[in-house]
């Protein structure tokens, strides 16, 4: 029967980091140091497992499909702008393809990045224009807007996963202004940065900005994304999405966590002091990051060999291989805990 399936899921599909850990369970290692995946290391904030916990109570209703709660609290906490939330920022990016791309649109990508963006675009029969970073993985604006001429909507992810750095506010507002469809802008590690995109939202139409509270609020099994959109973009983004796609207990744990002050700035310091750290002590060329990870290149490895070494070691990691635009000397290294960062430093220093 599977000629009934579609083409583009015939392909590869999204590249889960399972592997490595395999390798490192089966290399007999007790303790395992996860910094594959960009994940938070902590526990989420007790505010958003409290509300979590009581919103259960209450789940044999369907949930609120205004979200108007999060929404709200979302608005208290960064201004009057209009929002949108999603399963994760990755629903997020789904639907809003889903709003603008019909089958043959051009859909437009600065690589290397998440691969998501065009996997999904492809999925809605979208073609897409991958766009090559600069060597030191810049953006150059005005090329940028050239090739992405005609798209629907184009997709810069800063700080950019895998690259680690951020470009600047004047480069998104030069390619906000020249594009003549979307910019979607994914900021899901922009907590790790300083660059307040936001204020870009009063001068263009066309700017959406991707947030997700996987990160810095440790929310990733929860699955909880926001987007600040223009006001127009509202209603067919709420045509678009799944029914009820928020669940009550996931918009509950986001609200809960948005009301902890605390609990942000500290898990940011702590990954400002890893990454400089790492960027010190890594004893191969790291690239400048503003996320909660750092790309290192391994030549003369691979960055599969890197991995499988560093797996039987107890340390997971991330290859890059995958990534279309970037070579396959490189590896992707989350700052974890203390225990785990210290590990890692340990291992690649054999390598
Ligand atoms: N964008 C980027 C750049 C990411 O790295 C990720 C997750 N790794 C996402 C989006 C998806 O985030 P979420 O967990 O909110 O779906």
């Amino acid at each position: 029967m599977e000629h009934l399936v579609r083409n583009c899921f015939k392909g590869e599909g999204y590249v889960f980091a399972t592997g490595a850990a395999e390798i490192a369970r089966a290399s007999g290692n007790e303790k395992i140091a996860r910094l594959a995946s960009n994940e938070n290391p902590f526990p989420p904030p007790a505010g958003a497992i409290n509300a979590g916990v009581d919103a259960l109570h209450s789940v044999n209703r369907y949930p609120d499909e205004r979200v108007e709660g999060l929404i709200a609290a979302l608005q208290a906490r960064h201004g009057a702008f209009h929002f949108v939330t999603g399963v994760g920022m990755d629903g997020i990016i789904e639907t809003v393809i889903r709003v603008l791309v019909d089958p043959g649109d051009k859909v437009a990508v600065s690589i290397p990045t998440f691969s998501f963006y065009g996997l999904a675009a492809r999925a809605q029969g979208g073609e897409v224009i991958n766009i090559q970073r600069d060597e030191d993985f810049a953006v150059d604006p005005a090329r940028f807007v050239r090739e992405a001429r005609g798209a629907k909507v184009a997709f810069i992810c800063s700080p950019n996963n895998p690259t680690g750095n951020a470009i600047t506010l004047e480069c998104v507002d030069e390619i906000a202004a020249g594009l003549d469809g979307i910019l979607f802008l994914d900021n899901a590690y922009v907590e790790f940065a300083d660059c307040p995109y936001q204020e870009l939202l009063t001068h263009h139409e066309n700017l959406i900005i991707g947030r997700t509270f996987s990160k810095i609020y440790a929310l990733a099994g929860l699955r909880v994304g926001y987007a600040f959109v223009p006001g127009w973009f509202v209603p067919y983004y709420l045509r678009a999405q799944t029914p009820f796609a928020l669940s009550t207990v996931a918009a509950a744990a986001a609200e809960g966590a948005l009301a902890d002050g605390a609990y942000p700035r500290t898990y940011r310091e702590h990954v400002l002091r890893w990454r400089a750290r790492f960027s010190r002590e890594i004893p191969l060329r790291t690239y400048p990051s503003d996320a909660n990870f750092v790309l290192v290149n391994v030549a003369p490895h691979t960055g599969e060999e890197a991995v499988e070494t560093l797996a039987k070691h107890g340390v997971v990691v991330r290859s890059c291989t995958s990534f279309p635009g970037l070579g396959d000397h490189y590896i992707r290294v989350s700052i974890g805990e203390d225990w785990e960062n210290e590990r890692f430093l340990q291992e690649i220093g054999k390598l």
